[in-house]
């Protein structure tokens, strides 16, 4: 059955390529005007493939935009010890403005010590309590960097969204509450469900945003979706692609794209997405903490 797209569709590829030339502007002015080159550092513990991938891709978009790029690799068996002594020796280092620590990390290190152990003020993944706290009392703060990518796509989309209900399905520290609070701050009515939310379709339903932060592939179906909405999609899984050969994988999201591209208004795909605009926001924050340090004053639309 031939299936028609009736949604447009929400460009990773070319929001966050317009992104990412923004914040190479803004560096060059920041190296020109001010000897100022921001830096962005990742830590890196263990192998896992995936963050192994992302770390690279990080490190890439850093230096295409101007910036120093930093990466420190720390075998899988290094101490808690170890990890948060790496930590405090970026928070100390004036040439690392932004930094993260790529997670998950390995299980004898406990991953909340060591985002408390990261100065909020180069916090590049705005994970720390206090910018969740900043965030949520409405005051500057980091900003996780998906939902920051999120918020970016829904407003391509929508434009002013003010007023319009949204509903995000997950509630992770990392992208659900985080999207939540920044619609909110956008004057949204936001609804947060989750794996104990009752009859989630029919919420979902009433969304004029939806925004879906799950980790289960192709969940959201065309009928949970009211015609016209725009829908985001943060779920990046893994699934078996046997039409590619055997043993083959692909990437879905955890909407089921194809059919319900057919009743929304404007849709992200996967992959494509968020994903593309993730490392672009990250490189935002890091201007912003570099310019925050010095007291720049950056261009308001930045
Ligand atoms: P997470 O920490 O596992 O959180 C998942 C959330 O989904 C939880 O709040 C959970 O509810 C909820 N949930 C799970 N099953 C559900 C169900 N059947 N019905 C309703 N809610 C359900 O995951 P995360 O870190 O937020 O990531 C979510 C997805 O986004 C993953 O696919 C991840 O790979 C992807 N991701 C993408 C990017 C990107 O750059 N695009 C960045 C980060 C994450 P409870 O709280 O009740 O358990």
């Amino acid at each position: 059955m031939t299936r028609s797209v009736k949604a447009s569709i929400i460009d990773g590829k070319t929001i966050s390529a317009e992104l990412r030339a923004r914040v190479a502007a803004e560096v060059s002015r920041l190296k020109q005007e001010y000897g100022l080159t921001p830096g962005l550092a990742v830590v890196l513990v263990g192998n896992d493939p995936a963050s192994e991938v992302y770390v690279r891709n990080k490190g890439i978009a850093t230096r295409e935009a101007g910036m120093n790029s930093y990466e420190y690799r720390l075998p899988a068996e290094t101490s808690e010890a170890d990890v948060l002594a790496k930590v405090r020796e970026l928070n100390a280092d004036p040439s690392v403005h932004g930094f993260l620590v790529q997670f998950p990390v390995p299980d004898h290190i406990s991953q909340q010590n060591v985002i408390d152990a990261i100065d909020p003020s180069k916090d590049a993944d705005g994970l720390h309590p206090l910018n969740a706290g900043r965030l949520a009392s409405g005051l500057p703060a980091m900003v996780p960097a998906t939902p920051e990518g999120c918020l970016i796509m829904a407003k391509k989309a929508g434009g002013d969204l003010s007023g319009k209900h949204a509903v995000v399905i997950g509630r992770s520290n990392l992208v659900g509450k985080p999207v939540a609070q920044l619609l909110l701050r956008e004057n949204c009515t936001v609804t947060i469900a989750h794996s104990r939310s009752h009859d989630l379709p029919a919420i979902a339903r009433e969304a004029d945003i939806l925004v879906a932060a799950v980790g289960r592939p192709q969940m959201v179906k065309r009928d949970w979706v009211k015609p016209g909405a725009i829908v985001i999609d943060v779920g990046i899984n893994r699934v078996p692609a046997p039409e590619k050969g055997e043993g083959k994988t692909r990437l879905v999201g955890d909407v089921a794209f194809d059919e319900v591209a057919e009743v929304a208004g404007a849709i992200t795909p996967v992959p494509g997405g968020v994903g593309l605009m993730t490392v672009a926001c990250l490189l935002r924050n890091t201007v912003i903490a570099a310019c925050r340090a010095k007291g720049i004053e950056l261009p308001k639309d930045f």
